[in-house]
């Protein structure tokens, strides 16, 4: 078997993945289709200044694993507030630090995926590319529609369940209260986080806040146009930092049909060794970046051992 692979996806899995078999010697390759990488560890920056981690918002440190391969990347992580640590400047900056190193396609959708010889290859913009062993680091849902329905993993994939989840950036004039670093309720303010508290992120022009609806809430307003989602959701935050309808300068949506795993698969990638073939992503083992971490560092042990 040749010695390339191709991993799909530049989450924190396919990163994970990727470092570990480069360090291995392999010739790696990382493909995404995002114009950044990360994948949910996000960072939306916007044109007046602002910046919002509108996905993962703090990082477990349980795993002793985990925490020692966050310590290794220097300035890269930071503590916050009482909880777990955060990027820095922004929560995409953990995966950029991981990925340093590595050869990354960005804007690249793999739209298809076929039996090479050897090995497989991958359709980008309609073009067949050779990519030798392959990792498909995205979420299961997707990982489905890419190898097809009837493929041997398609139903273990189709196992795998996620929370939707809505939410909303808001910008607040300097002067409106900040009563809070995070709290936690209910419906449309299952989370907030008063993002621009985080370290490396002072110096914007207004106080940043992210607010994540719950599961619940996010169900039913899934479908819900992002203007509509933000004056929706706007007054909820404003009630909860007891601000003033004024203080608002700045308000967008998101939505994230696939936020946190609430059904894992229970083992931590899907493979074919014979064909050279691997999945995984958080859905394999749970619902937080480490699990992501842990099923890309699975993969790599796995392909290492038996490719
Ligand atoms: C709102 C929200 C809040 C969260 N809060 C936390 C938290 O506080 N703490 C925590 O630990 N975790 C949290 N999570 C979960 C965490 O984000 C995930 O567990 C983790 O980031 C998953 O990483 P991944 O690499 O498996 O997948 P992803 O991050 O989804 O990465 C997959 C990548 O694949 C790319 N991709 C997909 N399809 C293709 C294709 N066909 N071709 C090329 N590229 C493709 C995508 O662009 C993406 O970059 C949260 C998630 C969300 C959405």
């Amino acid at each position: 078997m040749t010695d390339q692979v191709t991993i799909i996806g530049a989450g924190i899995t396919g990163i994970a993945c990727a470092c570990r078999l480069q360090q291995a010697g392999l010739r790696v390759r990382v493909l995404d289709k995002g114009r950044n990488i990360g994948g949910r560890m996000a960072t939306r920056r916007t044109r007046q200044g602002l910046q919002f981690d509108h996905g993962v918002q703090d990082l477990p440190t349980t795993d002793p694993d985990f925490a020692h391969m966050l310590r290794g990347l220097g300035d890269a992580v930071a503590p916050w507030a009482d909880r777990g640590p955060v990027g820095s400047p922004g929560m995409s900056d953990v995966v950029r630090a991981m990925a340093r190193d590595l050869d990354m396609t960005q804007g690249a959708m793999v739209a298809g995926l076929r039996r090479g010889d050897p090995g497989w290859q991958v359709a980008v913009d309609d073009i067949w590319q050779d990519a030798g062993r392959v990792v498909v680091a995205i979420p299961a849902p997707q990982a489905r529609d890419l190898l097809g329905a009837d493929h041997p993993f398609a139903d273990p994939l189709a196992q795998v369940a996620y929370d939707p989840c809505v939410t909303l950036m808001a910008g607040l004039s300097p002067e409106a209260p900040r009563p809070f670093h995070w709290k936690s309720d209910t419906g449309a303010a299952g989370w907030i986080a008063h993002d621009g508290s985080k370290p490396g992120r002072q110096g914007q022009p207004l106080a940043t806040w992210v607010m994540q609806a719950d599961p619940e809430f996010s169900t039913r307003h899934i479908d819900v146009d992002f203007d509509t989602l933000a004056q929706m959701m706007a007054p909820v935050l404003l009630k909860h930092l007891g601000a003033a309808p004024a203080h608002l300068q700045f308000a967008a949506a998101h939505r994230w049909l696939y936020s946190r795993v609430s059904r894992p698969l229970g083992q931590p990638f899907l493979a074919d060794d014979a064909a050279g073939l691997m999945v995984g992503g958080d859905w394999a083992l749970g619902p937080t970046a480490r699990d992501g971490w842990a099923s890309g560092a699975a993969m790599a042990a796995h392909l290492l051992a038996h490719g």
